[in-house]
Formats: C-alpha cells, sequence, structure tokens
C-alpha cells in the first residue's frame, strides 16, 4: 500500500471513530527532507481523497495539490523539525481525551501499566490560540519526549513513526481517556504504587527493550 493511500485510510479511520466531526482534525506524513503530505484545510476526513491532501515543505508553503494546507499544519512542522522519528503526526478532537484536555489534566500519572508503556507521560500543552505560533510554542516544553500530547481545550496529537502507529497512540489515549471517565463516574482511580511503577520500568526494558526517557516517565 502507497504511503498515500495508507494516509487517505487513516483520515478516513479517525471520523469513523468519531475522533473528529465535520471538518476537525489534520493528519500528516513526512515524505522526504523536503516534503511532508498532509490533509488540505475545510474537509470531512470521512471523505478524503487524494485530491485533497496536498505537499507542503517545512516552512508549510503548498509545493503541490490543490486548496490550502491544514491551518494547523504549524503542529506538524514543530514535530517534523524537531525529532526525525517522527514520520507521521495525528491531530483529532477525540471526546473523552479532549474533556479531560478541556479540565486542564494531562495523563502524567501511572494508572494503566499498556499506557505508560505505549504512551508514556502524556503532557498538557498550555491552551493556544488555534492557527497561530501560540500553539506550536506550547508544544515545545514537550516536543523531545512526548508521543502524545492534550491540548488544554482543544485536543490531542499523537506521533509514529509511521502513520499506523501514530493513529494507534491516538486509539490507545481516547480508550484510556474513556477508562478514567468511567472510572471518575463511580469513584477515584488509583495510581500504581511506586515500587511496582519502577518494576514495570525494569521489565519494560530488560524483557521488551523498551528504553524509557527519564522525561517519558510518569509523576509520581
Ligand atoms: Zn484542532
Amino acid at each position: 500500500m502507497s504511503i498515500t493511500s495508507e494516509l487517505i485510510e487513516f483520515c478516513h479511520k479517525v471520523y469513523e471513530k468519531g475522533y473528529v466531526a465535520a471538518y476537525d482534525g489534520n493528519l500528516s506524513v513526512r515524505l522526504d527532507s523536503e516534503r511532508i503530505l498532509i490533509t488540505r484545510s475545510g474537509i470531512c476526513k470521512g471523505n478524503v481523497t487524494e485530491d485533497d491532501l496536498v505537499e507542503i515543505d517545512y516552512e508549510g508553503n503548498v509545493l503541490n495539490g490543490s486548496g490550502k494546507a491544514s491551518t494547523e499544519s504549524k503542529i506538524h512542522l514543530l514535530a517534523y523539525k524537531n525529532r526525525k522519528e517522527i514520520n507521521a503526526v495525528v491531530h483529532c478532537h477525540p471526546i473523552h481525551a479532549t474533556a479531560f484536555a478541556s479540565l486542564g489534566e494531562g495523563f502524567t500519572q501511572p494508572i494503566f501499566p499498556e499506557v505508560i508503556l505505549s504512551l508514556g507521560k502524556v503532557p498538557l500543552c498550555k491552551y493556544a490560540t488555534p492557527s497561530t505560533d501560540q500553539l506550536p510554542n506550547s508544544m515545545r516544553p514537550h516536543i523531545d519526549y512526548a508521543w502524545a500530547m492534550l491540548l488544554e481545550n482543544h485536543g490531542a496529537v499523537s506521533f509514529g513513526k509511521n502513520i499506523k502507529g501514530a493513529y494507534f497512540r491516538m486509539e490507545k489515549l481516547e480508550h484510556a481517556a474513556q477508562i478514567l471517565f468511567v472510572a471518575r463516574s463511580i469513584g477515584r482511580e488509583r495510581k500504581i504504587p511506586l515500587l511496582k511503577l519502577k518494576e514495570l520500568y525494569d521489565i519494560a526494558e530488560s524483557t521488551y527493550g523498551i528504553k524509557i526517557d527519564k522525561k517519558s516517565r510518569m509523576d509520581f
């Protein structure tokens, strides 16, 4: 499957999953050191075709395709410019994750072992006016380590080595947010004890070869 058809597939998927409504959200992949393929602005992700994708350079100028690049391309550019291992970016407004973002809460506490291993710490980026430079600037303190971020009063963004990886992080984030939402409706979640958290990090490294960066470790 070509990188273009893969990007289209995951555009449809975020809409089907309800992670975006109407024209919300934007997805992109890095093509090479000069070009990024991104959804154009003002389209429903559920109906994206090849004609709805534009190629932009690392300054956000359109190189190929018709229409304007997504208004949130600055989110994507910040990630690609700062992390060479990131090759795909997904930005959505999933209901539960965005609800936590509107409460001003990131996912920085150790609650679910699998989430800790697959997403690491999910920081909250301070509220910023969409489409301005405030938005990438709000992500800047966390861009060197995070694989997913919550944007205060706005939504979520996830990164991947490929589009599938970025999408699955978004799915995992929204799933965790949904569980936490249910937990809070019947009580209060409990944190994994510090000793067990350390054990988890040790096992992650020795058994799965997952090295968890110091900054990615959960707050305690
Ligand atoms: Zn948005």
